[in-house]
């Protein structure tokens, strides 16, 4: 039996169709995202999974308990047993601290737990926050409370509404980041996000059009894409802890996403090494390609076509990293006269027309 079933479920407000007859099973352990415009339907899908709210049409099963046929205190007990909520919105309660709102979670669940509430806070590397008022926070600090409170009950399903939209990049990766360990650690996510690039941390797509529900997996071309980045991602972060090398900006973290690495095993990408995964010797010659192409791409709009603005130069490095053939590349690297180094002094890998014994 699947975690969630969903079947022909519709909410109408009087003539408004929010969602349409919409179905679908989330098995245990996915993490679907929601994507969609604004009004598309996508808070009141995530209102009827979390049975905040209840279908007009239709059934929403939790684990084959259709949750419109639960008494009020009844939801009220599988909600608090089995559902973590994260808003765009971070609902704390502004006279309370950050530890105070964590363990008033940890209240409606009957088992205030000052020490596990602490933990919790830990967890989220604000520790240091547990005694501040949510006014006293940053934004990406009071998400993270809110990860924290969500969390306290080891939920088996975390539905989050647009969990980032408040929060710039840093604060954003941070917070994905807590999700990531969600994911590797067995948990169910449904999240909502605008952001394509988050979007795609998720194994499955649902996308929500005037409340209709399309589910897509991902292309052949957008996974080979998303490895290509995990790869170039492996290639930075061994750079960076080899030292010397400013390390990558803002990246969502994919390189820590097990059902992603899982799927690059299964292609002979990577292997697994006791906890982690390695390069394999395809994968190693696969990430050298890829940053040589970024690199070359690189060198080629700054010092040839001259373009300054560096994160225009970084866009159309990233298109164009996916579609160099090889041999366009040692053209390019012959152009360029075998450059050693990116515009950012980053090495670029030698190719075979290198002349100096090929790839080292
Ligand atoms: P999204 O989260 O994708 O922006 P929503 O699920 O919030 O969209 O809303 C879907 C549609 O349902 C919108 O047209 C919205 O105005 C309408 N809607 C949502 N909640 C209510 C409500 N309580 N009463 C009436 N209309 C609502
Ligand atoms: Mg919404």
């Amino acid at each position: 039996m699947s975690l969630i079933e969903v079947r022909s479920a519709a909410k109408r407000y009087g003539d408004l169709a929010a969602l349409r007859d919409v179905s679908f099973d989330i098995e245990r352990g996915e993490w679907i995202s929601v994507m969609g415009p604004s009004g598309s339907g996508k808070t009141t899908l995530v209102n009827l999974l979390a049975g905040l709210d209840t279908p007009t049409e239709g059934e929403v099963r939790f684990e084959g308990r259709d949750l419109a046929r639960m008494g009020a205190a009844e939801l009220a007990l599988h909600r608090r047993e089995n559902v973590g909520l994260v808003f765009q919105q971070y609902h704390l309660v502004p006279y309370l601290t950050s530890l105070e709102n964590v363990m008033l979670a940890q209240y409606l669940h009957s088992l205030p737990d000052e020490g596990e509430a602490r933990r919790a806070l830990a967890e989220v590397g604000l520790e240091a926050r547990a005694g501040h008022l949510p006014g006293e926070i940053s934004g990406g600090e009071q998400q993270r409370v809110c990860v924290a409170r969500a969390l306290i009950n080891h939920p088996r399903l975390i539905l989050a509404d647009e969990p980032t939209g408040n929060l710039d990049a840093a604060n954003a990766a941070q917070v994905l980041g807590l999700f990531t360990r969600l994911h590797n650690a067995g948990g169910t996510i449904v999240m909502v996000t605008h952001d394509p690039e988050i979007g795609r941390l998720a194994n499955r797509r649902f996308e929500l059009r005037h409340g209709e529900l399309h589910a897509e997996r991902r292309s052949t071309r957008e996974e080979e894409e998303l490895f290509d980045d995990v790869l170039q991602q492996f290639w930075e972060r061994r750079e960076a802890e080899g030292g010397g090398n400013e390390c990558a900006d803002f990246t969502p973290p994919m390189l820590d996403n097990r059902s992603v690495l899982l799927s690059m095993r299964a292609r002979g990408i990577l292997r697994e090494e006791g906890e982690a995964f390695a390069l394999t010797e395809g994968g190693e010659r696969r990430a050298r390609d890829i940053v040589r192409r970024h690199r070359l791409a690189e060198c080629l709009f700054r010092e040839t076509l001259s373009i300054r603005n560096n994160e225009q130069i970084e866009a159309n490095a990233c298109v164009l990293e996916h579609v160099l053939s090889p041999e366009v590349t040692e053209s390019i690297c012959r152009f360029l006269r075998h450059p050693a180094a990116c515009p950012h002094g980053r090495p670029i890998p030698r190719g075979a027309c290198c002349g100096d014994g090929g790839p080292i």
